[in-house]
């Protein structure tokens, strides 16, 4: 079985181990690098791309916004079609409806085809204490079950792994779980492949449930659709005789035409590719073809609870393609489990919050600080989901979560800098303290920025988590204010003028603004009006007339 991501450390903890791994720094550079550039290629060929995109965005909101009345139909079509549907609560609820089903059959075994969902609800972990041995059948998840590991990516979760790597799990592990890979297996891809594939076969063939999730369920045809690359999702659809869905219910569509909009976007976003090699669709019991039992088990587990948050709820349009992952600067070097959940990255930095609710726990509230805001995953994303902007709500929300009781050294300098700024007199109080301070900081500072500005070091106590990981660039002599009044707004530069807002008389040089004469270069010094001359950036490209 995989390990489980209950007790990780909050993110900047897991983050930094992370980033020490410069193989695992690696592996991710090459593959995030080689999917974006995939994708770009195929959606810059769709003219209509931002269309489809606002198309998505616009059925997802309307099926979320009648989910009650969707799920309902979905519930009616599935039955009329013989499936029988169940409906979970939380992880425990669908787990037990699940290892319910394996007993009935009396198996102590089942095949899964990846699924989100069940990861979310860890079903193997909770099938495996009822001695039921749950196979990942997909080729990442296999490497990532064999090699007792955790995903790290949505639709690659064996991303941190390289070639060299994935031969040595299945040398080493594969004889234990069933069917040996060859002894003189390669690092060869096809080689590998063919390894598991020989692995998978005689499993497929025994295993009497199979289990899977689903990427669409479509409410008034009663279809449950799954998309995939590989085809063993369809043999694990099509070959056992009792079929387990587990469906979150935010994957519903209200009619068969939704589809349309999302199998353009979903390949192109995920993989790169123009189509899905396989889609498979299943609507219930066909009597001698498939699976003669289906269960339908309809997830809610937090979804709810995203639902009702008016800024989150665009998370739950999520359809798991992985593009904001590939873009993401802070994944691209992290990997996926640093951020302790199935649902890494841009995704998983809002979902994770959205369905636990903020204040759930350190680890989870941790998240929405996981990002630089720089946009990038609301660009990729193919239904529009503006992360930046729901990072920001949940942080608002993890530190309303957290108000109350001891408060913590960024609550207090965040009171702080709030009375400092509420008096313009207490705020040229600070900007004079400030100088002084930048004053005498550059006297002891050793340390430099680009550009010759000097910088702090670590600070000491509190102030060592800030500057730990950022350049603190010493204040400033004299403030913006300070330097307007006495050069009259740039227009003067008189040498010794006091201070109007009583600031130490002399003027001292300040990094980025213009100096008093005496240390100008013949071509800066002022013209006969008092302005300074042009600068060579002033002057225009080839001594244009602007
Ligand atoms: S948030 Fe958007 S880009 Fe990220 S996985 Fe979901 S659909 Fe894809």
């Amino acid at each position: 079985m995989t390990a489980t991501f209950v007790g990780m450390p909050v993110f900047p903890t897991a983050a930094r181990a992370a980033l020490a791994d410069t193989q695992l720094r690696r592996n991710l550079a090459h593959a995030t690098s080689t999917i974006r550039a995939k994708r770009l290629s195929v959606v810059s060929e769709v003219e209509e791309w931002e269309d489809l995109r606002l198309a998505g965005a616009a059925i997802k909101d309307q099926a979320l916004l009648d989910l009650d009345q969707h799920l309902l139909r979905l519930e009616e079509r599935l039955t009329a079609n013989g499936a029988i549907v169940h409906w979970a609560r939380d992880a425990a609820e669908a787990c037990a409806i699940v290892a319910q089903v394996a007993r009935d059959h009396e198996v102590d075994e089942v095949v899964k085809v990846k699924s989100m969902a069940t990861a979310e609800i860890e079903l193997n972990e909770r099938l495996a204490e009822h001695g039921i041995a749950a196979w990942e059948t997909d080729l990442a998840e296999l490497i990532v079950q064999l090699g007792d590991d955790l995903p790290s990516h949505i639709l690659v979760p064996a991303i941190h792994r390289n070639r060299a790597e994935i031969r040595e799990i299945f040398l080493t592990r594969m004889a234990g779980a069933g069917k040996a890979a060859p002894a003189d297996l390669t690092d060869d891809p096809p080689e590998l492949a063919a390894a598991a594939r020989q692995h998978l076969r005689e499993k497929f063939l025994r295993a009497k449930v199979g289990i899977s999730g689903a990427n669409f369920a479509v409410a008034d045809t009663g279809t449950l659709v799954v998309v995939e690359s590989e085809g063993n999702g369809r043999m694990c659809l099509t070959l056992p005789e009792v079929l387990v869905s587990v469906v979150g219910i935010e994957k519903v569509l209200p009619t068969w035409t939704d589809l349309e909009v999302f199998l353009q976007t979903l390949p192109r976003s995920s993989t790169g590719e123009r189509m899905n090699p396989y889609t498979s669709t299943w609507s219930g019991v066909t009597p001698g073809d498939g699976p003669q039992e289906v269960h339908v088990v309809l997830l809610d587990n937090g979804r709810t609870r995203a639902l009702a948050d008016e800024v989150g709820r665009q998370a739950l349009r999520c359809i798991r393609c992985s593009a904001c992952l590939n873009v993401c600067p802070v994944y691209e070097r992290t990997g996926g489990h640093a951020y302790g959940s199935v649902y890494p990255g841009p995704i998983g930095a809002i979902l994770n919050p959205l369905l636990r609710g903020p204040g759930s726990g350190d680890q989870v509230d941790s998240l929405p600080y996981a990002s630089t805001l720089c946009g990038a995953c609301f660009e990729a994303c193919p239904v529009r989901i503006d992360i930046p902007t729901v990072l920001v709500d949940l942080r608002a929300q993890v530190v309303d979560a957290h108000r109350g009781g001891v408060p913590s050294a960024q609550s207090v300098a965040m009171k702080g800098a709030a009375w400092t700024f509420g008096s313009g007199a207490r705020l040229r109080a600070a900007t004079r303290a400030s100088g002084l301070l930048g004053d005498v900081v550059r006297r002891f500072g050793r340390r430099s920025l680009p550009g010759g500005r000097s910088a702090l070091g670590r600070l000491p106590g509190p102030g060592a988590a800030w500057s730990g990981a950022r350049d603190m660039p010493t204040p400033p002599s004299e403030s913006f204010r300070a330097w307007w009044r006495r050069t009259a707004g740039g227009t003067s530069e008189t040498s010794g003028a006091r201070d109007p807002e009583g600031g130490p008389g002399t003027p001292r040089p300040n990094p980025g603004t213009p100096t008093t004469t005496g240390d100008r270069s013949p071509d800066q010094s002022a013209d006969p009006s008092g302005r300074p001359a042009a600068g060579p950036l002033d002057r225009g490209v080839g001594g244009g007339a602007l």
